[in-house]
């Protein structure tokens, strides 16, 4: 027979979770962080492994953290070779974490700690996935607030998948949503739509973001708007389609007006073309070509970056192993 709560944890055993956190140049928060995390964990029955990943900081973040490892030993240090980017380090921490459940957060304490209690009591309710919603966006800034918006709107009208509005990557995800996201073999990855992708049944718990607690974001308008490309590519070729469409669109206009300069031609005899309509028409087709071809160029870069299938991350050391790579 089957249990109608197969998927709840089984407390008695004291399942273990792990809590991953990428970080870059975030020294001057550890402390405090791992404070908060540890004053968290101990209102719990559960194991912990508290699992950082030194995404390439070029401050003195992994020292701070190879001396809070040999302090606790549930803290386990995985330093990446370079800086690959939080969606690598995340990637890196999930294969890597031998949790039941799995909690990826800021280092920077933008995610508050204490949903994680949140977190395990929907868990243990038998929900595979707990996202934490932010319900307040006033610590961003208003150009953070508005692109945000416009591209979670852009992002679920043309993907097959809609990631939602305003939840992050601090969330709790069991075992079996971790295997499903290692079945997603791409080594471009937008973590956000590869959560959404998996599926599983998910329960929303709502929270204020906070501003950081120190240091700087790492993720400035340039960056935000290569992250922006390459959720929109990775999971829809609508813009590649929409060529296609407006191709069509402008030949048949061009057919309908070619066909009313013959007309005009043989009913009313030679008209002196106009210089500046002419030049203004090759010059919007010649713009919007370039726009078609661009947009092509964008996924053809990524499917030869994704050709050559390289690893997502290279891991320089892991404190509790003596390997040296993937
Ligand atoms: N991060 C990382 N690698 C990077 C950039 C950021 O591991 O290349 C980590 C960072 O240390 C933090 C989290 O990702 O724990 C979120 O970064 P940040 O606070 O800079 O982003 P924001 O909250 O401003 O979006
Ligand atoms: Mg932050």
């Amino acid at each position: 027979m089957v249990s109608e709560n197969r998927n709840k944890p089984d407390t008695r055993n004291h399942p273990l979770i792990s809590i991953i956190c990428p970080c870059h140049n975030e020294q001057e928060v550890l402390h405090t962080f791992t404070d908060k995390i540890f004053s968290i964990i101990s209102k719990t029955s559960y194991s912990f492994e508290l699992l950082f990943v030194n995404d390439g900081s070029n401050d003195n973040t992994l020292k701070v953290l190879n001396e809070l490892a040999e302090k606790h030993t549930c803290i386990r240090v995985i330093n990446l070779s370079r800086n690959f980017g939080k969606e690598a380090a995340l990637t890196a921490g999930l294969d890597r974490a031998k949790g039941d459940a799995v909690i990826p957060i800021d280092a920077d304490l933008q995610d508050p700690p204490e949903l994680i209690l949140d977190f395990l009591r929907e868990w243990e309710k038998g929900f595979d996935v707990v996202v934490a919603k932010r319900v307040d966006r006033s610590s961003d800034t208003l150009a953070k607030k508005i692109t945000a918006s416009l591209f979670y709107k852009f992002h679920n009208s043309i993907a097959d998948v809609e990631i939602p509005d305003n939840v992050g990557d601090f969330r709790l995800i069991s075992r079996r949503v971790v295997q499903a996201i290692q079945l997603l073999p791409e080594n471009q990855r937008f973590m956000k739509g590869i959560f959404s992708w998996v599926g599983f049944s998910t329960s929303v718990v709502e929270y204020t973001r906070q501003a950081r607690a120190a240091g700087e974001s790492s993720f400035n308008g340039w960056r935000l708007w290569n992250f922006a490309l390459e959720g929109i590519t990775s999971f829809s070729t609508a813009p590649l389609r929409v060529w296609l469409y407006l191709g069509v669109f402008c030949s048949s206009i061009a057919f309908i007006y070619g066909s009313i300069i013959i007309l005009k031609t043989l009913m009313l005899g030679i008209d002196l073309p106009g210089y500046a309509s002419l030049l203004t028409i090759v010059l919007f087709f010649g713009g919007v070509q370039l726009i078609g071809l661009g947009v092509m160029g964008e996924y053809i870069g990524r499917l030869y970056m994704e050709s050559k299938r390289r690893p997502v991350y290279i891991i320089e050391h892991d404190s509790h192993e003596n390997t040296q790579d993937k």
